[in-house]
């Protein structure tokens, strides 16, 4: 289950939300969009368009997957073991690398705001558990994102956060570029300089592999704009990340 928690460092939470709901939502252009999905740090994907159709796809990966299982020498007649090849198939192509699609960027949408108060920077900051794969062991990674932008005019549904965290998770990924790749994607969507974001994860490679160490988190940080040059609002934003937060 994905967990999501929000923070604002708004008075007027309330007021806000009852604003929010009489807006307009206005829809991200499609190349805008398109630009978010592949950001500045795009993944290593074939420019040789791939021709294979989604069941193609299965149909191929299944069959070479049935080959890595028998030179294990596993017994694909088991009846344990008969259907994995097409379970780990459909797996790669429908769920966990869904994000290797860019048909698959959510659609986002965005509000004008009206919630400036004093002249102070109001700081959005969304927590997002998500899970992807380590693209060098084809392993999972998980952990926590903590995404953080100071709206220039504009304030983006914040379950669309989550989704976006989700869209650049599913694929064969590296932390580092997760990360800017999010950072990056936000940016471009609203229009701000001022993205932070904050992931610690933990690598499936390192915890049963390796050196085998179960308790490593690894912490990537990509802070642009004011929360790069600002140290009132960078410190507020590691502020942010390191509250607990309450469980609802
Ligand atoms: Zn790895």
């Amino acid at each position: 289950m994905q967990n999501t928690k929000q923070t604002f460092n708004l008075a007027a939470n309330k007021l806000a939300t009852k604003y929010v709901s009489s807006s307009q939502e206005i829809l991200v252009s499609e190349e805008v969009s398109k630009l978010a999905a592949l950001t500045h740090y795009p993944s290593p994907i074939s420019s040789a368009k791939c021709k294979m159709s989604k069941e193609e796809k299965i149909a191929f990966i299944a069959d070479k997957f049935r080959d890595i299982m028998i030179a294990l020498d596993l017994d694909l007649n088991d009846h344990s073991l008969a259907r994995t090849p097409e379970r780990v198939a459909k797996m790669y192509v429908e769920e966990v690398f869904s994000g290797l699609d860019a048909s698959q960027f959510p659609r986002v949408s965005f509000i004008e705001d009206h919630y400036q108060h004093e002249n102070k920077a109001n700081i959005v900051l969304v927590k997002v558990k998500f899970h992807s794969f380590c693209e060098h062991h084809f392993v999972p990674m998980f952990g926590t994102a903590h995404v953080a932008y100071i709206p220039n005019g504009k304030l983006i549904g914040l379950s669309k956060i989550p989704r976006i965290v989700r869209f650049f998770a599913r694929r064969p990924q590296v932390q580092e570029r997760l990360t800017a790749q999010i950072a990056d994607s936000l940016c471009t969507l609203l229009d701000t300089p001022d993205v932070a974001v904050s992931i610690s994860a933990q690598h499936f490679c390192v915890i049963a592999r390796g050196i085998e160490d179960e308790n490593s988190h690894t912490i990537t940080n990509v802070l642009r704009g004011g929360f790069d040059t600002n140290e009132v609002l960078t410190r507020e934003f590691f502020e942010g990340v390191n509250r607990k937060y309450v469980h609802v």
